[in-house]
């Protein structure tokens, strides 16, 4: 007999706080109603964290190298080795002590797969940006950490102790765009599989370095690649419980391959709904940040419809900057917006410790 679903038995499910499936997944982001949808997220969010508070980390995005062979079909910021940059460890010890002057406390470190720096460069960078006293080294996505074992022959948890042992604390999940081979095999086919992204970010939760998970959307994918991207992070979660949070922005077109394949970019309204489809559906995630990728009023929007995070103060940014959008915001300016929307900003640490509030 067909199984027929009815959206109002889904819509309950989420109230009575259980989980739903991959099939009522596809339903739900096909077919329900934003509001309806943001009203379920909120109440989850309001459930799961603090809901009086909006936390954010203040930090800097530094990449140590543009130079990268992947290609995505998505990215503005990759040039090859005539035209690209790879900064020394002396430039990047610069960087991280002014960053260290203008009050910022984590460092994400991330940079393009470029084959020709030697495995020595990842691990001086590490001893020497985490002897800079008060700095959090949050850096490497998965496709990085894989290229590190491809150059240095080693395992790929052997990679990650070294990087352990000389400081790493916490990972990036970047790298991850649409968990679905269907879409990596037209946007990224040179990146790591999906399979290996998530075995990468296991071995990692397993050795005790906490990550985070993202996605890209917003450009040939459909419900079913989303449902299983979030389906893929659930089920791992539910292994390991390494990941800290849950972070998604929209594909920004500028002038990459992929934009010609681009009927329109993701609107404010499909941006929320995917935000709170995913609070919905990443039930065991204790954190979804507000991206800044629509804009600070969809941020300010984005903490009624399931996110409880304002990310990242960022001081340097450069990968959506490559692909023309620009939006950065003081930690006075994130603070403002938070209280006029009614909540507590408070300064974080990578690990979601709240350190002040301000
Ligand atoms: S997204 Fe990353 S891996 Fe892909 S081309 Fe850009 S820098 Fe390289």
């Amino acid at each position: 007999m067909p199984y027929t679903m009815n959206m109002d038995e889904i819509y309950k499910k989420i109230e009575n706080g259980e989980r739903i499936n991959k099939e009522e997944g596809i339903f739900l982001l096909k077919n329900g109603d934003l509001l309806i949808m943001g009203d379920l997220a909120h109440g989850i969010r309001m459930k799961k964290n603090d809901p009086y508070t909006v936390t954010f980390v203040m930090d800097t995005n530094i990449n140590y190298t543009n130079i990268c062979y992947t290609k995505c079909s998505f990215c503005a910021f990759y040039r090859d080795e005539k035209r690209g940059y790879t900064l020394s460890i002396d430039e990047l010890k610069e960087k991280v002590i002014q960053a260290k002057k203008n009050g910022i406390d984590t460092v994400l470190l991330q940079g393009g797969l470029n084959k020709n720096l030697p495995y020595s460069y990842y691990l001086n960078m590490m001893e020497t940006l985490t002897s800079i006293d008060g700095i959090h080294i949050h850096a490497f996505s998965p496709p990085e950490i894989d290229l590190m074992s491809r150059i240095s022959g080693k395992s790929v948890e052997e990679v990650l102790i070294d990087l352990k042992n000389r400081g790493l604390k916490t990972i990036p999940g970047g790298g991850a765009e649409v968990l679905s081979e269907r879409v990596r095999r037209i946007i990224s086919p040179h990146k790591i599989s999906t399979r290996r992204w998530l075995e990468i970010s296991k071995r990692a939760h397993l050795l005790g370095l906490k990550t985070t998970a993202t996605m890209m959307f917003g450009h040939i994918e459909r419900e079913e690649d989303i449902v299983e991207h979030l389906h893929n992070l659930r089920n791992l979660q539910d292994e390991t419980g390494g990941f800290t949070a849950f972070i998604m922005w929209d594909f920004k077109p500028g002038s990459t391959p992929l934009s010609k394949k681009v009927k329109h970019p993701a609107t404010a309204c499909e941006y929320l709904k995917i935000l709170s489809f995913s609070r919905i559906y990443l039930d065991n995630f204790s954190h979804i940040q507000a991206s800044s990728s629509q804009g600070n009023d969809v941020r300010q929007m984005a903490l009624f419809f399931g996110a409880d995070d304002f990310g990242s103060m960022l001081l340097e940014e450069n990968v959506m900057r490559s692909a023309g959008f620009v939006e950065h915001s003081t930690a006075e300016e994130i603070s403002h917006i938070v209280k006029v929307a009614g909540f507590k900003p408070a300064l974080r640490t990578t690990d979601y410790k709240i350190l002040r509030f301000i």
